[in-house]
C-alpha cells in the first residue's frame, strides 16, 4: 500500500509511470528495505554514481548538454527529454518529487542519490563553461553538489552572511567560513552564497557591521579542489549517511565566470531553488512517514493486547488515522505546489513552499513518533527503522530553513504581502 496521494499524482501523469518504475527497480536492487542503524549502511555516494550510470541523476536537468535552455517543442527540448530518460520537460519537478518520496520510503539518506540536487543552481544560472563542468561531474559521473549558505553566526538570516568575494577585475578572492552544512566530505563542488565587494569596500566595510547587511547576496560555483578550500566535520544526531561540518575559504582565487547569474542575483537564485528544494525534502520525510504508518498498521493488526488486536483499540486506530490524514494532506499540498512550479516557473509562491516544508516535516515527525510508540520497546531500538527516521526527520525540521521561521514566512506574506488582509478564498457575491 502506498499513499493514495502518490497514486493520484501518477494517475494524473501516466507519462511518469515508467520513470517511477525505474526508480523503484533501482531502490529494490540496492536499498531493498528500510535502513536501520544496526545494519550496514548503504554506500550512498557509490549508489549515486550507479544512479548516474542508470540515467537517474539528470532527469530534472534545467538545460541541455551545451547549456541551452530547452524551449517548448524545439530540438533543444527534445534533446533535454531524451537526456532526461523520457521525463517530459514540463514534468521534471513532479518527477523529482516522486523520486524523493520513493527514496524517503527506504531511508532519508537516500535523498541525495537521484537528480541534480543543488547542482541545479549551477546548471541553471552558470556560464556555459560552468554548466559543462557541473553537468559532467554531477550528472554524468554522479558526483555531488552541495550548498553553502549558513555561517556559524547566521544560518536563518541571509542578509547577515559575511563571506565575501573581493572583485579584483579578472578574478574574485573568496574568504569566510560556512557551517554547519551538509556534504562537506562528499561534495565535489558547492554553490556558495556570499557578498561580492570591491577591494576599496573590503578595506572600509566592517564584516560584522550594518553596511555589510546592505550588500546584496551573490552565488558562486566553487569546486572543492580549488586551493584554499578547507573542511572540518562535526557529529550530527541524524542524517549520518552524509557528512556535516564547516567549510573555510582562505583567500580562494576564482575566475569571474564562477559567478551564477550577475553579482547581486543570489537572493533570487536562493528563493527560486529552495522553493522547489524544500518541497523535495518535505517529500523525503513524507515517504518515510508513509512507510512508518504502513509498517505500524501491519504490526498493530498482528499484535494482540488482551483478547483483541492492537489495531482494534480505538485510540490506536484514531492516532494512526490522524497521522495518515496529516501525511496525505501534506503530500497533496507538496505535489500541488510542484505542479504550480512546473506551470509558473519563477513566479513560484515562496511563502507557500516554505510553509509546506514546515508542515510536512512536522507531520512526518509526529507520524514516526506515533509509529515508534506503537512498536513498543522494539521501536526504541536500532533494529527497527523508527528511531533513525525520527532523528533524520528531526534534522530536516531545521535544515533548509528552521520550521518556525518558515511558518513565519507564510504569515508575513499574508500580513504584509501585496494584498494584506485579502481573504484566502475569493467569495462569490450573493
Ligand atoms: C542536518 C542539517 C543539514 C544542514 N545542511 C546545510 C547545508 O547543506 N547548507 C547550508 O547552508 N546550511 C545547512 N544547514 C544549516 C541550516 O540551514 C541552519 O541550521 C538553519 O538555517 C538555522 O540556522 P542556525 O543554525 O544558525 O540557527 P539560528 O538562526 O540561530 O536559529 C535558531 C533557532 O531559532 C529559531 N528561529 C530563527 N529564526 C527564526 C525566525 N525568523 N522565526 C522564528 N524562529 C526563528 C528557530 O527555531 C531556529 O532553529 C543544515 C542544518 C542541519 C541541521
Amino acid at each position: 500500500m502506498i499513499s493514495s496521494e502518490f497514486r493520484a499524482v501518477l494517475s494524473r501523469y501516466p507519462a511518469l509511470s515508467g520513470f517511477t518504475s525505474r526508480v523503484t527497480d533501482f531502490l529494490d536492487a540496492y536499498v531493498a528495505g528500510p535502513v536501520t542503524e544496526d545494519a550496514a549502511q548503504p554506500p550512498w555516494l557509490a549508489l549515486r554514481k550507479r544512479a548516474a550510470r542508470a540515467g537517474l541523476t539528470g532527469f530534472d536537468l534545467p538545460c541541455t548538454r551545451d547549456g541551452r535552455a530547452g524551449g517548448p517543442g524545439g530540438p533543444a527540448e527534445r534533446e533535454a527529454e531524451a537526456a532526461a530518460g523520457g521525463v517530459p520537460p514540463d514534468l521534471r519537478r513532479v518527477a523529482q518529487g516522486l523520486a524523493m518520496y520513493l527514496a524517503g520510503r527506504r531511508d532519508c539518506d537516500a535523498r541525495e542519490v537521484f537528480s541534480t540536487g543543488h547542482g541545479a543552481m549551477a546548471l541553471r544560472y552558470g556560464t556555459p563553461g560552468t554548466v559543462r563542468a557541473v553537468r559532467e561531474r554531477v550528472v554524468d559521473r554522479g558526483e555531488l553538489a552541495g550548498v553553502a549558505s549558513s555561517e556559524p553566526h547566521s544560518g536563518s538570516d541571509l542578509r547577515g552572511l559575511r563571506t565575501v568575494a573581493v572583485d579584483h577585475g579578472d578574478h574574485l578572492l573568496l574568504s569566510g567560513r560556512k557551517g554547519l552544512i551538509s556534504r562537506v566530505e562528499e561534495a565535489s563542488g558547492f554553490v556558495v552564497f556570499c557578498k561580492v565587494i570591491a577591494p576599496e569596500q573590503a578595506a572600509v566595510l566592517a564584516v560584522d557591521g550594518t553596511e555589510m547587511r546592505e550588500v546584496p547576496l551573490s552565488a558562486l560555483w566553487v569546486p572543492m579542489d580549488t586551493a584554499g578550500v578547507l573542511t572540518e566535520t562535526a557529529a550530527p544526531l541524524g542524517l549520518r549517511g552524509w557528512s556535516l561540518g564547516h567549510l573555510y575559504f582562505d583567500g580562494v582565487r576564482l575566475a569571474k565566470d564562477r559567478l551564477l547569474g550577475a553579482p547581486g542575483d543570489g537572493r533570487r537564485i536562493f528563493d527560486a531553488h529552495f522553493s522547489g528544494w524544500r518541497l523535495m525534502m518535505a517529500l523525503v520525510c513524507l515517504g518515510a512517514a508513509t512507510a512508518t504508518i504502513e509498517e505500524t498498521m501491519a504490526r498493530a493488526r498482528q499484535r494482540s493486547v488482551g483478547r483483541t488486536s492492537l489495531a482494534n483499540v480505538p485510540s490506536v486506530a484514531s492516532r494512526l488515522g490522524t497521522a495518515a490524514a496529516e501525511v496525505q494532506a501534506a503530500t497533496a499540498w507538496c505535489f500541488s505546489l510542484l505542479e504550480r512550479i512546473e506551470r509558473e516557473g519563477d513566479g513560484v509562491d515562496v511563502a507557500a513552499c516554505s510553509a509546506a516544508k514546515a508542515l510536512a516535516t512536522d507531520a512526518s515527525y509526529r507520524a514516526v513518533d506515533i509509529g515508534l510508540q506503537l512498536h513498543g520497546s522494539d521501536g526504541y531500538t536500532r533494529h527497527t527503522p523508527m528511531e533513525k527516521r525520527l532523528r533524520d526527520i528531526r534534522g530536516l525540521r531545521i535544515a533548509d530553513g528552521p520550521n518556525d521561521a518558515l511558518y513565519s514566512v507564510l504569515a508575513h506574506s499574508l500580513l504584509v504581502g501585496p494584498h494584506p488582509g485579502a481573504p484566502l478564498v475569493a467569495q462569490r457575491r450573493p
